[in-house]
Parts: C-alpha cells; structure tokens; sequence
C-alpha cells in the first residue's frame, strides 16, 4: 500500500522513528515485507555511527568500513526496497490516538503502527568549554577520535565500564592516560577496573570533578581546571585531551508520557519481543539497550522490531 498523500498529512502502516542501525535494519526489514514504511531520520541522520571513523566489528567488512559510509549504504538499501527516508524529527507522538500520530516541525503523519528507534546519546558535562572544544581536543568517543591523539597525553573522565574501556583503548595511542573520578571508589566491574589498573599507561586522578577545559580551536587542549571533590581546592592539570565517558542518555525524551521505561529513559519492551507496553508501538536499539549499545545488536533488534510490527499489522487486518 502507498501512503495516501494529503496536503502536509501523510498515512502509513508504519512509522520508524530513528535511523542508526536499528531503524534502518527495521526499514530494511519492513520495506521488503511490502509496509513502505516511513522513516524519520531526526537530527542525527544515521546515528552516532556517523561521528566514528573506522568500523571494524560490524561483520561482513574484513576491511573495517568508514561509520558514516556503513550508514548511507543502510539507507540506500533500505531505500532500494522501498522505504521512504525523511530528514525530520519527531517533536510530538500521540499514542493515545489510532492511527498514532507523529508531529514534525513541517508535517503531521499518521500510522497504524511505529518502531522507536531513536537511540542514545553522549552524556557531557555541561560545560561552555566543551561545547566550544568538541572535536577540537574534547571528544565523546575514543575509538572515532583515539587516533587523532597518537603520542599525546589524554584524560578519561568517568569511573564507569565505558571510561575504563575508553581508557584502555587510547593507551594504544597516546603516552599517558589519566582517568578523573569524581569519587576515590570506581563505578565499573572489577575485571575492567583490574584491566586499566595493571595498565602502565593508566594514571588516576581520584574525587576531581573537571570544572574547566582549557585551549582554543586553533591549537587544541592544553589542560583542565579540576576541583578536588574532598577539600573544594582548585588547580590547572595540563592534557591535550579530553575524553568525556559519563554515560549515555536515551533519546526517548517524547515518549516519556505514553511509553513504559526506567528513570533513565530506557524504553521496557516485552523481552524476547520488541513490543511496548502501546500495542501495534515496538522499540529496538539503543533506546533499550544500556548494556550491549553496539551497531550489530542494534541492528539485530531492528530487524525483531520490524517481524514484530509486521506480525502485529497482519493480525490487526486478518
Ligand atoms: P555509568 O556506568 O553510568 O558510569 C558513568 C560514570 O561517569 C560514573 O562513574 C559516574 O560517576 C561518572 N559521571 C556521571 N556523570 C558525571 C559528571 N557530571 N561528572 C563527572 N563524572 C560523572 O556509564 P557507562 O560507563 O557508560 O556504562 C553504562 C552501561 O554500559 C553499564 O551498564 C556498563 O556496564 C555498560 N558498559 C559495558 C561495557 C563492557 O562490558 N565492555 C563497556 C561500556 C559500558 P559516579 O560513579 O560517581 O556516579
């Protein structure tokens, strides 16, 4: 069935909100089971794939391939069988309504049924400086940006799995790795502790909270500010990077008031299932997932949510 078209309102079967791995593996999916579905790519289109370089875990790529080419071939095929592929975000959903009701900045749609797929995003601290020195010094990912900082001096902030894996990674680029904890005890597991503890290359820098980023655009990071979270006292610690692991945070902020998730914003779905607690509404990905956040597990539970959606379509006409 095509979209019945109406001035600015469209109808479809199925809406997919997100396109990372996931949304574009549940198009994939869906387009090829004949649902036309609509993809609303939001503001991020790809997701954070696209601020990686090299992809070398993503199976079928012997090669590594580059995160932003992965994701335009996703498109691309998900386009090939059909599937609609709009650069809008989703402001508003109205899941109380049948069919559901999407609201972009230009255009309102209609759908039978939807597949969340909006995914997660960096955690920052909140500082003007970072901002202002993201991708000049400051990064959120080490494996897009480690490469950058080969011979150099970096920090990792955070204490949990994801500062000391990040950590761990760059030792394989840069000289000196300091992890900055806020607290003197590490959120992490013990084996990833244990592993960036033994590694040589590894400092800690205990109860700091980074309360400054020092440099400019043209010549990089040349330190931090950093407050010691004991005593209050302040000092400049020099680095010529910052690498910001705090977490991630579900981009499921428009759900919250209709879709069923933690105090995190993780979306609870019906495990093994994608399905949600609104019937004909299945969610995939890293809107989800704290735990596994990978391309490939997302991109898998992209494809359940697309068989679900399907299903669910076929027995609400039979
Ligand atoms: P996390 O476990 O929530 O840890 C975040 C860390 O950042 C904590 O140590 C926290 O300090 C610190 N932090 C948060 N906000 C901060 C702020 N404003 N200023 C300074 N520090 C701040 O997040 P994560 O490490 O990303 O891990 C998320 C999930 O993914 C976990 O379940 C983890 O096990 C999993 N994961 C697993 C692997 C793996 O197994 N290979 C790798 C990465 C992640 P406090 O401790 O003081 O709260």
């Amino acid at each position: 069935m095509t979209p019945t078209e109406a001035r600015n309102e469209t109808h479809h079967r199925l809406i997919i909100v997100g396109s990372g791995p996931a949304g574009l593996t549940a198009a994939l999916y869906s387009a090829r089971a004949d649902l036309a579905p609509l993809v609303l790519e939001g503001n991020q289109p790809g997701g954070q794939l696209t601020i990686t370089t090299d992809v070398e875990n993503f199976p079928g790529f012997p090669e590594g391939i580059l995160g932003p080419e992965l994701m335009d071939r996703m498109r691309e095929q998900a386009r090939r069988f059909g599937a609609l592929v709009k650069f809008e975000a989703a402001t508003e959903v109205h899941l109380d309504e049948r069919p559901f009701r999407i609201v972009t900045d230009g255009d309102t749609y209609y759908s039978d049924s939807l597949v969340v797929a909006t995914g997660a995003s960096a955690k920052l601290l909140g500082l003007p400086s970072e901002g202002h020195l993201m991708g000049y010094g400051v990064s959120a990912c080490a494996t897009c940006d480690g490469f950058f900082f080969r011979g150099k001096e970096v920090m990792v902030v955070g204490g949990g799995d994801s500062a000391m894996e990040e950590a761990t990674y760059l030792t394989k680029f840069a000289t000196k790795v300091t992890i900055v904890h806020r607290r003197s005890e590490l959120r992490a597991s013990k084996i990833m502790q244990q592993r960036a503890l033994d590694n040589p290359k590894i400092d800690f820098l205990w109860n700091a909270q980074v309360v400054e980023i020092l440099g400019t655009r043209e010549d990089g990071v040349h330190a931090v500010r950093i407050t010691d979270t004991t005593t209050g006292d302040e000092r400049e610690v020099p680095t010529q990077g910052v690498f910001l692991a705090i977490g991630h945070s579900p981009n499921t902020q428009i759900f919250r008031n209709s879709l069923e998730m933690n105090d995190i914003g993780y979306i609870h779905v019906q495990s093994p299932s994608t399905r949600t607690n609104v019937a004909g509404v299945f969610a995939c990905g890293d809107a989800v997932d704290p735990t596994y956040r990978q391309a490939i597990s997302a991109a898998g539970t992209g494809c359940a949510a697309a068989i679900d959606a399907e299903r669910w379509l076929e027995a609400q006409e039979r």
